[in-house]
């Protein structure tokens, strides 16, 4: 399984086209990046409410999709 949490980008990783969104939390209003493709669903860092939950292609976002991040 991946040892990395979903929804913070790698510093250096290869970007081939619009990977993340911005996606502000519904609960605290906390603004996380979150993979657009999440293979597992996301939750708030901070009061653990979900943020994405995945479909097999782009995720179905719980929270207020602010911005896409290139
Ligand atoms: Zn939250």
């Amino acid at each position: 399984m991946a040892p990395e949490e979903e929804g913070l980008p790698p510093e250096n990783a290869p970007r081939p086209r619009a990977p993340f969104v911005v996606v502000k939390c519904k609960d605290c209003s906390k603004e996380h990046v979150v993979f657009s493709r999440p293979a597992t669903s996301v939750n708030c860092s901070i009061c653990g409410a979900p943020l994405a939950r995945p479909t097999g292609g782009r995720g179905n976002f719980l929270g207020e999709v602010v911005r896409t991040v290139a």
